[in-house]
């Protein structure tokens, strides 16, 4: 397989909430797009990993991703070992995405930040030689950061506006999370709540670039640009 854009992520329904809209967006644009989980949710109070495994199949629908998987790494206690590393390396190799979308380095949520770590070392060692007899090198050219709860300044933001509710509907697929769903609730927030919260970060990135909605993402390197008269995003 050779993917455009890849987004790897700690738990199904994650990038349903970072970066579902850009994913739509790239798709829509012609992109072969997926994305990879590392974890099944299996320490989640809601729901059983096997419910949210096909509820992230409704989710990849609803963000016209071509292709989804889940490693099924320890879900709260995601380590970034050996094993670990290599194996995602691995599937890595096999899905030659050109760009990768992993988590941003700070959150709360330890799965969080190691998974970004984990899926940065696993990108810089898929594209060593000898890693195995088995699967071609493959580095993807570049890394976005993104994130959802760290209040990041973006390096640049994607116009959402048009994939927004899409990317809504691709996270309420999770009903075993979202739903209004007696046991465990206050630990989650029921849809109204969600969709709200949801839209008001949306919105807060969004306003940054003179859209309705937005999609914040950090990059490591800085921006090139070619031509200072025509850029994007008016001063007044
Ligand atoms: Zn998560």
């Amino acid at each position: 397989m050779s993917l455009d854009l890849l987004a790897i992520a700690a738990h199904p329904d994650d990038v349903e909430q970072t970066c579902g809209g850009t994913l739509i967006k790239m798709a829509e644009a012609g992109y072969r797009t997926g994305v990879l989980d590392l974890t099944a949710g299996d320490m989640g109070t809601r729901g059983t990993p096997e419910q949210r495994l096909a509820e992230s199949e409704l989710a990849a629908r609803q963000m016209l991703v071509g292709w989804r998987g889940n490693m099924r790494f320890p879900d709260a206690r995601l380590q970034n070992d050996l094993g670990a590393r290599m194996s995602l390396a691995v599937k890595i190799r096999e899905l030659k995405p050109r760009v990768v979308i992993i988590p941003y380095w700070e959150a709360r949520h330890p799965d969080h930040y190691r998974a970004g770590e984990l899926a940065y070392e696993a990108c810089f060692l898929a594209g060593l030689k000898k890693l195995d007899d088995y699967t071609e090198p493959h580095r993807p050219s570049k890394v976005l950061y993104s994130s959802l709860y760290a209040n990041v300044t973006p390096s640049f933001v994607v116009d959402i506006s048009a994939q927004f509710e899409r990317r809504m509907a691709a996270l309420l697929s999770y009903r075993s999370q979202y739903g209004a769903v007696e046991e465990g609730s206050g630990l989650f927030p029921a849809e109204q709540e969600i969709r709200e919260r949801l839209a008001a970060i949306a919105r807060f990135y969004g306003n940054l670039i003179g859209a309705r909605y937005g999609e914040p993402f950090v990059i490591r390197e800085t921006l090139r640009v070619d031509d200072v008269v025509s850029m994007g995003v008016r001063s007044f």
